[in-house]
């Protein structure tokens, strides 16, 4: 729980839950019928699951969706698995074995694709130096031999935007039995988009990252992909989620979801103006600081910024700031658990020893200009403690 002094700066790792989530998960508890169940109390816990179905599918953009089009996962972690091997041991898939991604995926797409290389797939990494897709590469790589086009919509450490609509055209274009799949759980309620608007086949997104409980995601799956049978589960079992993804659902954790896009969702506009205009807010005031903005030079997301400290490790002032009560990352939490430089980082183009000293700044739309005066503050007096203490 925050007390009143503190301050979360590091929503890209989760999000505090919304009021709406707490709610619609209060009710879900007290109904705890198995949605599979044909009587009146399995009913009632379908209809919850049917719910969040639709309000996910609307924010989404899918017109008329069908149920079968978005499947519930237990995270994103689980809806990338699902697409990656679910894509390449699909029984429809021929020849091709050539994957397409970056070089500054999620882990959770990163690790899978190492798993498929050492099962004798191809795997072409597209460099990401300065946040910027390389499309000499990209267009270099495509092929009749590619299977599948995996990508991130927002880099979760650097909050740069990859062009996604370009890449997914091109690969229509030049290999149109490829599949695309968007890693969407940095860009959904941050920025607007629709799978069909930017030509995925399949789409990632995760609930923590939106004010909905963690233990809860879902995978996008067009009509085109289900007809053409390209998607095999990984999960096997009672057949639930059409077949998909096996395992009584997660009733309590997908109302949070669907309560959380509802409310997330609502004057979206006006969250995302304010997000972005304090990131350009922070931005400023950082840069009177002895610090390095490591800003893309494309496009980037109104959540994410990071900087480079001089010579001063990031977790030596995560844990100085820790103690004033403010909040913030370096690199990624999921990469908090291996002490090496952060993947995605090198491949912006940092050198290692700067990529050590990097700190990551991920705002909601609950964070305000005060906050961010008080955080570069500390930041200024931690700069002076530890660069005192180190000569
Ligand atoms: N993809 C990206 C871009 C992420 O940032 C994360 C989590 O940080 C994930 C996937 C994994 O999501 P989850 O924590 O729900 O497994």
């Amino acid at each position: 729980m925050l007390l009143m002094t503190e301050i979360y700066l590091d929503n890209s790792a989760t999000t505090p839950l919304c009021g709406g989530a707490v709610e619609a998960m209060t009710q879900a508890m007290r109904c705890y019928g198995n949605p599979s169940s044909l009587h009146s109390l399995g009913h009632e816990a379908q209809k919850m699951i049917d719910a969040a179905r639709n309000s996910i599918g609307s924010a989404l953009g899918v017109r008329m969706m069908k149920p079968e089009e978005l499947i519930f996962t237990s995270c994103g972690t689980e809806a990338n698995n699902l697409a990656l091997f679910g894509t390449a041991y699909a029984k429809s898939r021929r020849t091709a074995n050539k994957i397409i991604t970056t070089d500054s995926e999620h882990p959770s797409v990163g690790k899978a694709l190492e798993a498929l290389e050492a099962d004798g797939f191809e795997v072409v990494r597209i460099g990401t130096r300065g946040g910027v897709l390389n499309w000499d590469q990209l267009e270099k790589s495509l092929d009749d031999k590619v299977l599948l086009v995996t990508m991130m919509m927002v880099n979760n450490e650097t909050g740069a935007v990859y062009d996604l609509a370009r890449v997914f055209k091109m690969v229509k274009e030049r290999c149109p039995s490829a599949v695309t799949h968007c890693d969407a759980v940095q860009g959904f309620l941050k920025l607007r988009f629709s799978p069909a608007a930017i030509g995925a086949d399949l789409l990632s997104i995760s609930s923590h990252k939106i004010h909905g409980p963690k233990g809860v995601g879902a995978l996008y799956v067009s009509r085109e992909i289900l007809k053409q049978k390209k998607l095999t589960p990984r999960l096997l079992g009672g057949g639930q989620e059409f077949g998909f993804r096996s395992g009584t659902e997660n009733v309590i954790g997908i109302a949070g979801f669907g309560a959380a896009v509802r409310e997330t969702g609502r004057d979206l506009d006006g969250k995302l103006q304010k997000m972005a205009a304090l990131r350009e807010y922070a931005l400023l005031k950082l840069s009177a600081l002895d610090v390095t903005l490591n800003v893309p030079l494309g496009v980037c997301a109104p959540h994410v910024l990071n900087f480079t400290l001089p010579r001063i490790k990031s977790e030596t002032m995560l844990h100085y700031l820790s103690g004033e009560g403010i909040y913030v990352s370096g690199g990624s939490a999921c990469s908090s658990h291996s002490h090496a430089p952060s993947a995605t980082l090198l491949a912006f183009g940092l050198s290692p020893s700067d990529a050590e000293n990097s700190i990551r700044v991920s705002l909601s739309e609950y964070n305000t200009e005060e906050e961010i005066d008080r955080f570069v503050e500390t930041l200024k007096n931690g700069l002076n403690v530890l660069v005192r203490t180190r000569r």
